[in-house]
């Protein structure tokens, strides 16, 4: 598992070597802080900014540890390459913007760091696949995925999971191993462990964890820091898993090939579906009815929540697996009664 932790912003000398000293045991791959601090408000710390470099730097001599910081433009990245770093990421806000991620790519072409591309804030895949992309064209061979959670606060973290974003990410590029930031996504360290655990049953190839000396008297991210004493106890607590299945190769292939027969079902059943719609939309056109009808489409939301809850199936599930088929349905009337390829 490739683990990177340290602070979420590099603060005094002090703090980092301090916390950096009791990571030792855990053999971390990389060492984290935040040297330029991308803040909300200007009138918040924004980092120790270039002086922190030569704290980071004598982490990486006398502690042999490897050191990575984020980089927002191609002048810290310059500044990372002139001081040796091992590996440098590019954070949520830099990913949205092709502009400053092509400047960057150019910035660390020649370069042997390691770069870790944070996803973007907004769940655009394609968004976090281009940022790779482009450092890939600029002969970046070293590159990794960082999961960090998505901006839409509609749960208890302060960030989204959204789980099937980066699954998809893996789906598209197998070749690059892709970490979870559990930290950022949960926004505080009551949800930390149960999130770093979550990633690793999925299938995640390792964690980024923000890790201080004294989380609470932190300058930036206090609520989600944890100990590197409490990061120990969790890296122990992690149940190893494998991609091996020996043993259970004859059990596994028969219940795969009974979710493709029932995809096969589900599929069928769906152009069913829809073909019907077309035929309601006929009626529809002929009768210059409006195309949707609040009261049917309350009643579908009704029944098949019923029929989930009769299943022991999640109701949010359905719902939203509903308001997707109801949503093509509705494409599909417009194109034949409006002409409309737009909706
Ligand atoms: C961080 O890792 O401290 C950080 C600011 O990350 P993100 O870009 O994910 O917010
Ligand atoms: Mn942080």
């Amino acid at each position: 598992m490739i683990l990177t932790a340290g602070p979420c912003s590099a603060e005094s000398f002090e703090q980092l070597y301090s916390t950096a000293q009791a990571l030792l045991p855990l053999n971390i791959d990389y060492f984290r802080a935040g040297l330029w601090k991308p803040r909300t408000r200007p009138s918040s710390f924004e980092g120790v900014k270039d002086k922190g470099l030569d704290w980071m730097v004598r982490i990486q001599k006398d502690l042999k540890l490897k050191i990575c910081t984020e980089i927002a433009s191609a002048d810290m990245a310059d500044k990372c390459a002139e001081y040796n770093f091992d590996a440098v990421w590019i954070g949520a806000r830099t990913t949205q913007n092709p502009f400053t991620t092509e400047d960057i790519a150019r910035a660390l072409e020649g370069t042997n760091m390691c770069v870790m591309v944070k996803n973007p804030l907004n769940p655009d895949v394609k968004l976090w696949l281009g940022a790779v992309e482009r450092l890939e064209k600029h002969g970046i061979k070293k590159i990794m995925a960082v999961h960090r959670g998505f901006s839409l606060s509609y749960n208890k973290y302060k960030q989204s999971p959204l789980w099937r974003i980066p699954l998809e990410f893996k789906r598209l590029r197998q070749d690059i191993p892709i970490i979870c930031d559990p930290s950022h996504i949960a926004g505080d360290r009551m949800y930390v462990g149960q999130l770093a655990h979550d990633a690793v049953a999925i299938g995640f190839d390792g964690l980024m964890v923000e890790t201080h000396i004294s989380p609470d008297s932190a300058l930036t991210d206090a609520k989600q820091q944890i100990t590197p004493e409490q990061l120990t106890e969790l890296i122990g607590s992690i149940p190893s898993v494998t991609d091996n299945h020996k043993g259970y190769d004859t059990l596994l292939a028969a219940l795969r090939k009974q979710i493709d027969d029932i995809d096969d079902v589900l599929i069928g059943a769906l152009k069913d579906r829809m073909d019907i719609s077309k035929k309601i939309a006929l009626i529809k056109k002929q009768n210059n009815m409006r195309i949707f009808q609040p009261e049917r489409w309350q009643e579908v939301v009704k029944n098949v929540t019923n029929l989930a809850e009769d299943k022991d199936l999640d109701g949010d599930f359905v719902k939203e697996i509903y308001g997707i088929i109801h949503q093509e349905s509705v494409k599909t009337q417009n194109v034949i009664i409006n002409k409309s390829e737009f909706l």
